[in-house]
């Protein structure tokens, strides 16, 4: 299995992340202090971050997972996401905090939001591990970034490449290039979080296919 992290280079450490998860956690807990938000997590790239997250929470909260498939396959991008929710829960009226593991192009995002509009949630903010604004082709909403990332292809901390790599402790980027070769420096950032908005809106988004049965999920 060595062979699997030849291509790796560490661009967050275990310790980076933590520090970050628990300021992320402090801040949602003060912001949510007298509320029982509802954290919605994008299976399966935010299992993990949000396992660390909630217990650093000082608050109640509640779970729920959906999913999202596309045609990605490895680092392939594309527009047509198909939401699914795979739960019961009555999301109306409901605060909700959606909890990524990244955020890239924003289509996933857009998708979820017109989903979370539709059922009628009282408002909903975005917490995403990692943010990668370069790579952004629609306006999509995030409020509580752990790391802005250049566009580079992340693996590890529930992010996968070919459905490996989601258990690395680290964030790793995944490079063609052998691991001892020079790469150029990455430039990681901790943005402030900003809450100026939590009202539901309804986005423009992409279009839907019709090709079910080929979808990857996330
Ligand atoms: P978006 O819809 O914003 O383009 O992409 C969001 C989803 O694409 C993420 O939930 C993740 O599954 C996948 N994705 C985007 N960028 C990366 C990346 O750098 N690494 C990995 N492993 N997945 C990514
Ligand atoms: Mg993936």
């Amino acid at each position: 299995m060595d062979r699997l992290f030849d291509n790796c280079r560490v661009l967050i450490s275990s310790e980076e992340i933590q520090d970050r998860v628990r300021e992320l956690a402090q801040r949602i807990s003060a912001d949510y202090s007298d509320r029982n938000p509802l954290f919605i997590t994008l299976l399966k790239g935010g299992f993990i971050f949000l396992a660390d997250l909630v217990r650093n929470l000082s608050i109640p909260c509640e779970i729920e997972f959906v999913t999202a498939s596309s045609y990605r396959h490895g680092m392939q991008r594309s527009a047509d996401v198909e939401i699914r929710l795979n739960f019961k829960s009555d999301l109306a009226g409901r605060e909700v905090i959606v909890v990524e593991g990244i955020v890239d192009t924003g289509h996933t995002l857009v998708n979820l939001m017109r989903t979370l509009s539709e059922q009628r949630v009282k408002n909903y903010r975005v917490c995403t591990l990692l943010d990668k604004p370069s790579a952004r082709e629609v306006e999509a909403p995030v409020h509580y970034v752990g790391f802005e990332i250049p566009d580079v292809f992340a693996v590890g901390y529930g992010l996968d490449f070919m459905e490996q790599y989601r258990n690395l402790s680290y964030i790793a980027e995944l490079s063609p290039s052998p691991a001892g070769m020079t790469a150029p420096e990455r430039n990681v950032i901790r943005p402030d979080f900003s809450v100026s908005s939590v009202a539901p809106v309804m986005l423009e988004g992409s279009p839907k296919g019709g090709r079910g049965d080929e979808r990857e999920h996330r």
